[in-house]
């Protein structure tokens, strides 16, 4: 069946299911604010650490860090973001509502009209998106911190200690992930766009001159990424970023972006950020970040070729994708999160046929032994159609049923989510058939 998701219907999924729940709802919530419930940090974990082996360990050259949030308030004044990280904002003066000025038709902006109330907007003006605080016991300007609103710059300031500890030589990446914060004028579509977030981040530093070809590598890696996670290519496509529309940093920049229930938009900034943060961070600092290439003994700062992805806009992105209302016989339908088996925040679904005659007790140690190797989630409640399509519902891959039989010969019913296929499988084979389902696992476009 054609997949008409809205936004709505997720987000109800989403909080009937433990995935995501608003932030502080008993007083209300708080806008842009949103938790992420027992299923939702399975998934994000999980995603988070698909991400991290495919960035760092299956690359050489690629190392992580982890770097604090709040960073020397210098930082952002060489990073151009006390300048430049700003959005232009328009006011209503009917309705009083706040917007992006880049976000709202053309027509309207020419006009300052207002898309809400057709009311008068007011000149534009620029508004830094960044969050302060201070940093001690007093409130004054000289105990200003920012909270950081891209993780970058946590790697661009660890360049040198890297380069000293590590022994990894140009081109080399650092990669990290964590928290970034920013004072977005719109907050709304879910976990879109919110005012704190996690970021995915991997920095490539390049020789100048070979900034063009690893560009295009990077781009290329990035794009397949998304198929490995699981997510339909035919989802995806890329925008370039016209003059106006370039970051402040960047040279070259692509957005792989994703038709989410609102329409397309980005999910992934690829980003030629030359060598403009390193340069200007040996400005201001007065520490010269330049690299000395020892076989060919040329000096030089390098070029960076970012990769930046969201991750909490990822698992909305991952939400979306995976999302299908089926139609299994007439008049009979179903949910299913066609997550891939990878990221699946739970595994393997473990139940017993029935409660009685030894087999809840039988399907228990079964379960137990199988904890060691999957996220699991038991189940005798209700009947066993039922209980597949609660699965189903929050995307498990695999099920297995304990019956009679079990108590025979050792083996199980072993169901796959999205074929519904039922299979005889042993009880001490189960790790090395999934292990190998998860291998086989192609999600139709
Ligand atoms: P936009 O133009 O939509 O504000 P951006 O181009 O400024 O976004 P980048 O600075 O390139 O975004 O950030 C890299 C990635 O971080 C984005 O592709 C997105 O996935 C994620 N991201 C940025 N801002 C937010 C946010 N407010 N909430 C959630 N994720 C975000």
């Amino acid at each position: 069946m054609a997949n008409a998701l809205t936004m709505d219907t997720l987000v109800s999924l989403c909080k009937r299911r433990g995935f995501v729940f608003q932030s502080s709802e008993i007083y209300g919530g708080l806008a842009s604010a949103w938790d992420y419930g027992p299923l939702g940090v399975e998934l994000k974990k999980n995603i988070q650490e698909f991400w991290w082996k495919e960035m760092t360990r299956v690359h050489e050259n690629i190392v992580g860090i982890d770097a604090a949030i709040m960073m020397h308030p210098r930082v952002w004044e060489a990073s151009g973001h006390v300048e430049n990280f700003t959005d232009p904002l328009v006011d209503c003066k009917k309705c009083k509502q706040r917007f992006r000025e880049d976000k709202i038709p053309q027509e309207n902006a020419a006009a300052k009209k207002c898309p809400e109330c057709n009311g008068e907007l007011t000149d534009s003006r620029k508004f830094n998106l960044m969050f302060k605080t201070f940093m001690g016991p007093v409130e004054d300007g000289g105990n200003l911190v920012y909270l950081r609103p891209e993780t970058a710059q946590g790697i661009y300031v660890n360049f040198k200690n890297v380069v000293q500890t590590s022994r990894v030589k140009v081109p080399f990446g650092i990669a990290q992930v964590g928290k970034a914060f920013r004072n977005e004028i719109t907050t709304k579509n879910f976990i879109f766009r919110t005012c704190e977030f996690e970021q995915l981040e991997m920095q490539y530093f390049v020789a100048p001159g070979e900034d063009d070809e690893w560009f295009e590598f990077w781009k290329k890696a990035r794009w397949d990424y998304y198929k490995k996670l699981g997510v339909r290519h035919s989802k995806l496509r890329f925008h370039q970023h016209g003059p106006g529309e370039l970051a402040h940093y960047a040279k070259v920049a692509f957005d792989i972006e994703y038709e989410f229930p609102m329409g397309w938009q980005e999910l992934e900034g690829i980003h030629n950020r030359t060598d403009y943060d390193l340069a200007r961070h040996s400005e201001f600092s007065g520490k010269d970040q330049s690299y000395l290439d020892e076989e060919t003994k040329k000096k030089y700062i390098p070029y960076v070729v970012e990769t930046s992805a969201g991750l909490t806009r990822t698992v909305l992105a991952v939400l979306s994708d995976a999302y299908e209302e089926q139609e299994v016989e007439a008049g009979d339908t179903r949910v299913v999160m066609h997550f891939h088996p990878a990221i699946a925040p739970v595994k393997l679904g473990v139940f017993p046929l029935v409660k009685k005659d030894g087999l809840a007790e039988l399907a228990q140690n079964i379960e137990k032994d199988l904890r060691e190797d999957f996220t699991t989630f038991y189940d005798h409640g209700g009947a066993i159609g039922r209980r597949y399509r609660r699965q189903d519902e929050v995307g498990t891959p695999y099920c297995i049923t304990i019956d009679y039989q079990t108590k025979e010969d050792n083996t199980v019913t072993l169901r796959y989510r999205d074929s519904m296929e039922q299979v005889r499988v042993k009880v001490a084979e189960i790790p090395e058939f999934i292990r190998k389902a998860d291998k086989e696992y192609r999600r139709e476009e």
